[in-house]
């Protein structure tokens, strides 16, 4: 069993916290440098990227979790979670400072704003049955770079994606009882923390 960390600054870590103990492993509140060095790797959840970025200050974490990200401890990243976990946020705000843990590009509120919000079928690219995305003034993936495969598309359209450490979604996993997503990340960091 991991022990999976949730940021929890801002936004939906709880129903993150319940995805994890659904899928059998260790759910963790990460709000101090102290939680996260008890963790075997972090998820950061949807919220808002601008405030999540400015928490990531306050706290104290903002240079202990990019030295974790750096040495290869495991994240993944929802919605504002994507943007905080990207290489650069196409209008960010001004100063917003996303951690280049995965090599993409996000565009804030990429399909518009509140009022767009939305669900639409998910493909997981190599399952056959789409999942339900929830879409909440969600980023738009705009490129990838070479280390960064797309894992699940909406249409045309790149929704989730990984690199060897990193997994990113566009929209909530997190607010259906799909597990399917948090079951990858979570098996993913159990094999690194005990190798079979
Ligand atoms: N638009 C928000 C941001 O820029 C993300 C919205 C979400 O996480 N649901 O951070």
């Amino acid at each position: 069993m991991a022990t999976i960390g949730v940021l929890a600054l801002q936004g939906a870590f709880r129903e993150h916290c319940a995805a994890v103990r659904r899928v059998g492993h260790e759910a963790v509140e990460v709000r101090t440098p102290a939680n996260l060095a008890r963790v075997d790797a972090l998820i950061l959840p949807g919220g808002e990227s601008t405030t999540i970025d400015k928490l990531l200050d306050s706290s104290g974490l903002r240079e202990p979790l990019r030295r974790r990200l750096e040495a290869g401890m495991p994240a993944f990243g929802t919605c504002a979670g994507l943007i905080v976990l990207a290489t650069s946020a196409v209008d960010g705000i001004p100063g917003q400072r996303p951690l280049a843990a995965i090599d993409l590009v996000a565009r804030r509120n990429g399909f518009g704003r509140q009022v767009h919000s939305f669900e639409a079928p998910v493909a997981v690219v190599g399952d056959s049955t789409p999942m339900i995305g929830v879409f909440i003034r969600a980023p738009r993936i705009v490129a990838t770079g070479p280390g960064v495969t797309v894992i699940a598309t909406m249409g045309s359209e790149p929704v989730a994606a990984e690199s060897a450490t990193i997994m990113v979604a566009s929209f909530h996993p997190e607010l259906t009882d799909d597990d399917r997503l948090h079951r990858r990340f979570c098996e993913r960091v159990a094999a690194v923390v005990q190798p079979v």
